[in-house]
């Protein structure tokens, strides 16, 4: 029987999995978005390729950073330019 890998391991053995896992420390780079920027249009999460953005109680989009990879394609897609990627802190 193969061994579950530990949940902190950013490994993904099979499709359509990401979702369980974390991808935290896949990211070199981590979306911020300016609040006065952006419309909470959802073009981003349409866009993303991981479970990484979500709406609030609030209706506020935001960044769920455990399932974020950092790829940086909500920062492209986003009509309003609201997303910056920033450099990880060690
Ligand atoms: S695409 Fe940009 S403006 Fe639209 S919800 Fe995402 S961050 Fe906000
Ligand atoms: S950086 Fe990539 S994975 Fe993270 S929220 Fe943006 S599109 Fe999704």
């Amino acid at each position: 029987m193969r061994q579950q890998p530990s949940m902190l391991i950013p490994i993904v053995f099979e499709a359509g999995n990401s979702a369980q896992r974390s991808m935290a420390n896949w990211r070199s780079n981590k979306p911020i978005i300016e609040r006065n920027q952006c419309t909470n249009c959802l073009i981003c999460w349409i866009f993303c390729p991981e479970p990484a953005i979500f709406m609030d109680e609030s209706g506020n989009v935001q960044i769920d950073y455990e399932h974020c990879k950092g790829c940086g394609i909500c920062a492209e897609e986003c009509p309003r330019k609201a997303i910056k990627m920033v450099m990880e802190s060690v």
